[in-house]
């Protein structure tokens, strides 16, 4: 995969109302970990970019003095971290945003959930071990099969890792959670499929483990058909009807959300389940 666009770009905010929590935290602009089925594509509608979803990230380098701004006039509350890019994309490494608004926020009594693909993240657990009552670190994982994960999330870091990552939060007393999602009909979300990355779960046993299936946001459609295209032209149809036909939608959901649960149950770990469909 090609390395992205960068630049740097200076922001007005950087805290935002969030339907997922009470806030979310976005220190870039698009995401290099290029992932075919990424909904955060939609933000194209409101700052296009000459590159394609993927291959461009804006970085905001005064995030962590718009920051330390705003904490003192907002509300404290929970803070999602990334909803719209993953915050510990490659870029962190070298520019350290997200490690640096995470710290302000837990030093002015803020709470935050993690949730990335990348193992990097393990470079901010002195922070987190030092809050444990106001940190949730979580892991998006959606395939182990790393062949498969090189084309659908091309620049992430390998399942092997994100695991070995979230074990070692665990082991340090650190709150852990998982996404399995958003899975892909008949690639990534099989019995089998399911099965393994339930049982990878068991000897770290996060607090909840979401799982959902793929859905169509802008920009998505798109993207799967250009992959679908390359990997398996017949899943095309399949994936029309499963997305876009209400009848077959629904019974998708119905199948998956029976066969989570009996893998989930497998694993012994059916009251961590949390479907988001
Ligand atoms: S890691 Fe998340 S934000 Fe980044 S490309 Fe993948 S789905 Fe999109």
């Amino acid at each position: 995969m090609p390395q992205p666009v960068l630049r740097e770009i200076q922001c007005k905010s950087i805290l935002s109302k969030s339907g997922l929590s009470d806030y979310s935290l976005n220190c870039y602009g698009g995401c290099g970990h290029g992932c075919v089925y990424c909904y955060a594509r939609y933000m194209e509608k409101f700052r296009p970019h000459p590159e394609k979803w993927g291959e461009f990230v804006d970085i905001k380098v005064n995030a962590a003095a718009v920051l330390a701004r705003e904490v003192k006039k907002k509300r404290p509350g929970e803070v999602f971290v990334s909803s719209v890019c993953d915050g510990w994309q490659p870029v962190e490494a070298k520019y350290g945003l997200t490690r640096e608004c995470v710290k302000i926020l837990l030093e002015n009594g803020f709470k935050v959930t993690v949730l990335t693909k990348n193992a990097l993240v393990e470079r901010d657990f002195d922070l987190f071990a030092a809050h444990p009552d106001s940190v949730d670190v979580g892991m998006t994982i959606t395939t182990l099969d790393e062949s498969l994960a090189g084309r659908i999330e091309p620049a992430a870091s390998m399942a092997a890792q994100r695991i070995a990552v979230l074990e070692k939060a665990a082991g340090l007393g650190i709150k852990t959670h998982v996404f399995f999602g958003p899975l892909m009909p008949f690639i990534t979300d099989r019995q089998a499929d399911l099965e393994a990355m339930f049982g990878e779960l068991r000897r770290i046993r996060p607090g909840r483990v979401y799982l959902d299936k793929l859905n169509i946001r802008y920009g998505v459609w798109d993207s799967l058909c250009v992959f679908l295209r390359s990997f398996e032209p017949g899943l095309i149809e399949k994936y029309r009807k499963i997305l876009f036909d209400p009848g077959v939608s629904a019974r998708y959901a119905e199948s998956l959300a029976e066969r989570s649960r009996t893998a989930a149950a497998r694993s012994g770990m059916e009251s961590a389940l949390v479907p988001c469909f």
